[in-house]
C-alpha cells in the first residue's frame, strides 16, 4: 500500500488492513512487484473513515502471487460503503480490502481484457493483449522455473512503468562508479531501449528485434532521477543506444532541448561513430562510449557477422578520441579464424588507443545458448547440449568453453595469458606514471584541492 507515494504496509490476498492518516488530501495506490495502480485521490475530513477495495485488473495467480502488466493492471477504488465519523480524535481512517480471487475476477472482467492462461507441465505462462490497444501485450513472469513466457513482448516499451526507484536504497545505489564520473557525481543505470539492430553470431538475444524508447520518455525519466535523487550521470545499460546515426542524434538533441546538463555513457557502434554524430553526443554530455570491437582482423570480424571492418574501427576510434569522448574497447579471442597474429593485432590496437579509463583485458569468446555460435558448437561436437555447456564447459567467463581455433587448448591459454599480461603491464605502467605526476604536482603547487592518493 502506498499512501502519498510512501509504502505504508502490505496487504495479502483476502485480507483487510487499516491505515490512519491526517485529515486533508491523500493519494492512495497499490503496488505489486514493480507495478503501481493509478492513484486514487481522497480528501478526508477529521474523523472520516473510508472503505476501499484494491486488486488486479487482469487477474492474479494465487500460486505465483505475481502479475506483470502495464501500469493500469492494478486498481484501488472506493467500496460501496462509506462510513463517516466513526472514530474519535483528529485522525481519519482508511480501510482497504484486498483483491478478489482470480476466477471471480476474470469472470467479471473478460470483456475488458482477454486472458489466456496455459499450463504445460511445470511451465505456467499467462499472456494477455489489450483489446482496446492490440499493440500493448505482455507476459507474466514464471517464478516456478525462472523463465519468461515466449508468447509476446511489450512492443510499446514506453508503456512499461519505470523501476520503483523510491523503494531502493538510492543513497547507496547512486554511488555506483562509471568511467569518467567524478567523486561528486551520483550515477544511475537506465535503459534507452531493448534489443539491437545487429546479429553478431556470438550474441545471445532474449528477444528478436529492436524496441526503442521515445526520446521524450528517456528525458522524462532522467528529469525525475535528477529531481528526486540528484543523479548527475546516467549509465545507459541497454545493448545499443547508438542504433543508428539518426536515432543517436535525435536522443542527443532531446537532451540539449531539455537542458538536462548531465554526463552519460552508453554502448555504441563504430560504424555510426562519425564526427557529426560524436560532436552532438559530446555536446549532450556523453563522456564514454563502450564499443564492442571484438576482433581486429577482417576475416574474424566477417566470421563473427560483426558488420564492422578494421577501417571502420580505426576511423571510429580516432573520431571518438578527437571529439573528446573516451572509448571503451572490448575484444574477444578464440573465435573461428582467430590466430596468434589476430590476437597480437588486437593487443597492439588496445595499447595504442588506451586512455587509461578502464583496465583492458581480452576474454574468451563464449558460445552462449541462444546464439548462432552455440548451434555451431553443437554441430561440430564441441558441446553436447545445454546441460553440458553449463555443467562442464562454461565454468568461468575467463576460461574457454569451447575451442573454435586451429590452436591446441594449451596454446590458446598460453597466448591469452601473454596477451593479458602485456595489457596489464601497460595499464599499471600508465597508472604509475599518472600517480608520480600527481604527487609531483601536489607538492610543487601545494594543490589544496587534492583528495588523497587512493583517489587517483
Ligand atoms: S554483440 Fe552488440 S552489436 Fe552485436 S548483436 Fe549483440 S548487442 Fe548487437
Amino acid at each position: 500500500m502506498l499512501i502519498d507515494g510512501r509504502k505504508e504496509g502490505a496487504i495479502a490476498s483476502g485480507q483487510s488492513e487499516s491505515y490512519t492518516v491526517t485529515p486533508g488530501r491523500h493519494n492512495i495506490q497499490v503496488r505489486l512487484d514493480w507495478y503501481k495502480s493509478e492513484p486514487l485521490e481522497l480528501d478526508l475530513v477529521e474523523g472520516e473513515e473510508v472503505r476501499l477495495e484494491c486488486g488486479p485488473r487482469t487477474g492474479i495467480s494465487a500460486e505465483l502471487n505475481a502479475i506483470v502488466s502495464p501500469g493500469g493492471a492494478l486498481y484501488v477504488k472506493a467500496a460501496d460503503e462509506t462510513v463517516s465519523g466513526s472514530q474519535e480524535g483528529v485522525w481519519s481512517k482508511i480501510v482497504t480490502l484486498a483483491d478478489q480471487k482470480l476466477a471471480e475476477y476474470s469472470d467479471a472482467h473478460t470483456s475488458e481484457h482477454q486472458l489466456e492462461t496455459r499450463r504445460t507441465g511445470i511451465h505456467l505462462f499467462i499472456s494477455y493483449r489489450r483489446e482496446d490497444s492490440p499493440d500493448v501485450c505482455g507476459r507474466i513472469y514464471d517464478r516456478l522455473i525462472q523463465q519468461f513466457g515466449k508468447e509476446a513482448v511489450f512492443k510499446d516499451i514506453d508503456s512499461i512503468p519505470w523501476p520503483a526507484y523510491e523503494l531502493f536504497p538510492m543513497e547507496q545505489y547512486r554511488l555506483l562508479r562509471m568511467p569518467h564520473c567524478t567523486h561528486s557525481d551520483f550515477v544511475m543505470p537506465m535503459l534507452s531501449g531493448r534489443g539491437c539492430t545487429f546479429t553478431c553470431n556470438f550474441c545471445y538475444r532474449m528477444d528478436k528485434g529492436f524496441r526503442p524508447r521515445s526520446p521524450e520518455s528517456i528525458v522524462e525519466e532522467i528529469l525525475y532521477l535528477k529531481k528526486e535523487f540528484n543523479i548527475s550521470y546516467i549509465a545507459f545499460s541497454d545493448e545499443l543506444l547508438m542504433s543508428s546515426k539518426q536515432r543517436t542524434i535525435e536522443i542527443c538533441e532531446s537532451f540539449l532541448k531539455a537542458n538536462l546538463n548531465i554526463k552519460w555513457d552508453c554502448n555504441g557502434r563504430l560504424n555510426y561513430a562519425t564526427p557529426e554524430v560524436l560532436s552532438v553526443m559530446k555536446k549532450a554530455g556523453c563522456v564514454f562510449i563502450n564499443y564492442g570491437i571484438e576482433a581486429f582482423d577482417n576475416d574474424v570480424l566477417k566470421k563473427m557477422q560483426k558488420a564492422l571492418t578494421i577501417n571502420q574501427i580505426n576511423k571510429g576510434i580516432e573520431a571518438t578520441l578527437a571529439a573528446g569522448i573516451s572509448p571503451g574497447l572490448n575484444m574477444l579471442f578464440g573465435h573461428i579464424g582467430d590466430t596468434r597474429d589476430s590476437l597480437n593485432s588486437a593487443v597492439d590496437f588496445l595499447i595504442k588507443h588506451d586512455d587509461g579509463a578502464q583496465m583492458r583485458t581480452i576474454r574468451p569468446v563464449t558460445p552462449y545458448p541462444g546464439s548462432p555460435l552455440y548451434n555451431y558448437a553443437i554441430e561440430k561436437g564441441l558441446i553436447k547440449d545445454i546441460r553440458d555447456f553449463y555443467e562442464n564447459k562454461h565454468l568461468n567467463s575467463d576460461l574457454f568453453a569451447a575451442n573454435f581455433t586451429e590452436l591446441s587448448e594449451e596454446e590458446l591459454y598460453s597466448e591469452l595469458s601473454k596477451a593479458n599480461i602485456r595489457l596489464m603491464e601497460n595499464y599499471f605502467e600508465n597508472k604509475k606514471k599518472l600517480m608520480v605526476e600527481q604527487t609531483q604536482h601536489l607538492y610543487s603547487t601545494r594543490d589544496a584541492s587534492f583528495r588523497g592518493f587512493r583517489q587517483a
